[in-house]
């Protein structure tokens, strides 16, 4: 089956907000879905209802056919494990050095905030070495987060992410507090990287452009439902 399937989602808010209205959906593995659609249209709801930042109200997330909705505390934090997370505003943790920001990807999104106290074994410094020379930042190991641009930022937080060994990616809006050159590049190697990886990927992204140029499906969301599922060729991107 599927790497990821939603079946019949439905997340309503406590304020009565409809944000997803039973969506279906099917993710393959080494597949880099884009997730466009205006603001408001429950983008960030499908993403975090994944990662259960967002508890959903109904129907099933199943990854590998596990359903993470049904899953209590400790199964909850050995699935995320699986699910990369990379976000707009990057969340790196800024007083620590870009070494210490990609090692704690180690240990997944929810610990990141604990992770400086740890100490590593040689083959994940090794490990996070070849990362951050993959993402174009060999030289930066011991610079500081709060030293670097949005950009080189990004490309911490991409690097973070893999050092997770994800099975999925979940990125919401990575290019959105980033110049439109700086954007094109992260997009670009965030998707050469799933290319060279098989690894899929869920991109939450405004930009539909930016959306067909780079990912292989666009999945168009409106008022909590999907409006386009198909190839980025099909999409009229002057609408
Ligand atoms: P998008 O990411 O596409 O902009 P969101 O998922 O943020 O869409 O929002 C979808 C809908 O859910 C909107 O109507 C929004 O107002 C509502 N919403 C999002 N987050 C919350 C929240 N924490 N509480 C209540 N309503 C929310
Ligand atoms: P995004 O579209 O990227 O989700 P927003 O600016 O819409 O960003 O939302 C920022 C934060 O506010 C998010 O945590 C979101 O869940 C929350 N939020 C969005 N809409 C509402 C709402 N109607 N009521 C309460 N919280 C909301």
């Amino acid at each position: 089956g599927p790497l990821l399937a939603l079946r019949q989602l439905v997340k309503r808010y406590p304020t009565g907000d409809l944000a997803l209205d039973h969506v279906d959906l099917d993710v393959p593995q080494g597949q880099v879905m884009a997730l466009i659609g205006p603001s408001g249209a429950g983008k960030s709801t499908l993403i975090r209802c994944v990662n259960r930042l967002v508890q959903p109200s109904g129907g099933q997330i199943l990854l590998n056919g596990q359903d993470l909705g049904a899953l209590g505390r400790h199964g909850l934090r050995l699935a995320r494990r699986q699910l990369g997370m990379i976000f707009q505003e990057y969340a790196l943790v800024e007083r620590l050095t870009v070494m210490e920001n990609v090692l704690s990807g180690r240990l997944g999104y929810t610990s990141f905030w604990r992770s400086w106290t740890r100490r590593y074994p040689a083959q994940d410094i090794q490990q996070a070495y070849g990362f951050l020379a993959r993402v174009g930042l060999a030289g930066f190991e011991n610079k500081r987060a709060d030293a670097l641009s949005g950009g080189q930022r990004q490309r911490v937080g991409i690097a973070r992410a893999l050092m997770q060994a994800p099975v999925l990616l979940l990125v919401d809006e990575p290019t959105a507090s980033l110049d439109p050159k700086t954007a094109r590049q992260i997009m670009r190697l965030l998707c050469e990287l799933c290319r060279e990886r098989g690894l899929s990927a869920i991109v939450n992204i405004h930009d539909v452009a930016l959306a067909s140029q780079f990912a292989d499906r666009i999945v168009g969301l409106r008022k909590g439902a999907i409006v386009y599922d198909g190839a980025p060729q099909g999409l009229d991107t002057t609408a």
